[in-house]
């Protein structure tokens, strides 16, 4: 193998222009080889990406087939094979009424995608005066314009507010940490929050919200919180109340990430618009997806029968390929009960390792997607002083140990608190788990 130390600085614009990070030359299971040889644990799959880890044989072999076979048909002329079997494996035998899927090349655009279906679906039904969205604070929805409009993160936005859309308005993110009051138990705390909910649809004018779009355990900005008991089945209700869709942001939390297929089968609901993307084509190919009802498939075939809305790489034959021998990997391997498992282990051994620890005020999560909350002061939960980039040390840390984790971060304001976001592949093994509890635990 050559080896390339990477020059201090390179002509790719990397995302800290002070620093180039070390080259990635290779990969085996839940491992990053550097070019200096040195191996990385990938405790966060990437950013909840690789979810067979790396260079799983079956996936490379089917990518290498697909491109011997045929790149790139554009779809304005034409389906492709490897389309027409994903879109099978995934809706083929939904639970949850979605009956197609459109593929696009990541997650940002899976969301603009599921945003302007849900638009073009009320206009399609004779609805036009439905253009408002109701999302929710501290969310995390991609980083294109529309995309980040939606997002709650208002630290994120801030930068950019002059180009941003007005069309959304955000409620509480259901985060029961940092949100329920004292003495309050979840059956309060959840009909607080349909409260809040259901008053924002009345602020707006019931008639006017086209959509509630939320991720069913938020990600990157709140780590890994999912919603207490009943929520959702709240939001469906006050969603179908007002004629309203529901659409949910699983490109972090689905395709067995929480240990179902989909995050929302934990929740008692279905969505009518649902955006997917890291876990599908696990970080062989960009790839993301829009899953889609048959109510709203079928709107827009009355009506003028073309989502008016498209990419030059929809449905990219190689993506699609790749993807698909992903999910047929996790489905015949069964690896969804080592979500569960390795889940498990990995919730135990955080909370022995951190559930007393002064600095850590939570450990929270669902299956190969947890978090801790390092706070000043576990008493208050007083996050620590931004200033302090203690998320940025964390990662440094943990990363001159081995490990490769996910320091995520912002309170409501979006700038402070610090969350540790792992997600390793469903592949990793036990004594792999322990390794990364370990090195997190010296990092930390
Ligand atoms: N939605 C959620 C919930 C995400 O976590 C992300 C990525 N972190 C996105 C959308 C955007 O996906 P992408 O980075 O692939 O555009």
């Amino acid at each position: 193998m050559t080896q390339i130390a990477p020059p201090r600085r390179t002509r790719v614009l990397h995302r800290s222009s002070r620093e180039t990070p070390p080259l990635a030359v290779g990969g085996h299971g839940v491992w990053i080889v550097e070019a200096g040889g040195r191996e990385v644990l990938d405790a966060s799959g990437g950013a909840a990406v690789s979810c067979l880890g790396h260079q799983h044989p079956r996936v490379v072999e089917a990518v290498q087939h697909q491109v011997g076979q045929l790149c790139y048909a554009h779809t304005s002329f034409f389906s492709n094979e490897p389309a027409e079997a994903l879109a099978e494996e995934l809706v083929g035998h939904e639970p949850g009424g979605l009956a197609q899927a459109y593929f696009v090349a990541g997650g940002s655009e899976a969301v603009e995608a599921a945003l302007k279906l849900a638009r073009q679906y009320f206009l399609e039904i004779g609805q036009p005066r439905r253009t408002r969205f109701i999302a929710r604070r501290q969310s995390y929805h991609g980083n294109t314009l529309g995309a980040l409009s939606a997002g709650g993160n208002a630290w994120r936005r801030a930068p950019y507010a002059p180009m941003l859309s007005d069309a959304f308005s955000h409620v509480s993110p259901a985060f029961a940490y940092r949100e329920m009051r004292e003495g309050e138990d979840e059956p309060a705390f959840t009909a607080r929050l349909a409260a809040e909910l259901e008053a924002e649809f009345q602020r707006l004018g019931p008639g006017s919200v086209a959509a509630f779009l939320a991720e069913p355990v938020v990600g990157a900005t709140a780590g890994c919180v999912p919603a207490p008991t009943g929520y959702f089945r709240a939001v469906r209700e006050i969603c179908d109340r007002h004629g309203a869709l529901l659409i949910l942001d699983e490109v972090m939390s689905g395709i067995g990430r929480t240990g179902t297929l989909h995050a929302w089968e934990q929740e008692g609901v279905s969505p009518d618009i649902q955006a997917i993307a890291k876990g599908l084509g696990g970080g062989y190919q960009p790839i993301g997806a829009v899953l889609v009802s048959g109510a709203v498939v079928d709107a827009i075939e009355r009506g003028t029968g073309a989502f008016q809305h498209g990419h030059t790489y929809l449905a990219h034959p190689v993506a699609c390929a790749a993807a698909l021998e992903v999910q047929r990997t996790i489905r015949e391997e069964g690896l969804l009960a080592n979500v569960i498992a390795m889940g498990e282990r990995l919730e135990r051994r955080l909370t022995e390792r951190f559930g007393n620890h002064h600095h850590v005020g939570d450990v929270r999560g669902r299956g190969l997607f947890r978090a801790i909350e390092l706070v000043e002061d576990r008493r208050t939960k007083e996050p620590f002083d931004p200033a302090l980039k203690l998320n940025a040390r964390i990662k440094s840390e943990a990363f001159a140990r081995g490990l490769a984790c996910y320091p995520a971060g912002g309170t409501a304001d979006g700038r402070r608190g610090d969350h540790v976001l792992l997600a390793p592949p469903y592949i990793v093994a036990a004594h792999e788990v322990d390794v990364i509890v370990e090195r997190l635990g010296e990092a930390v």
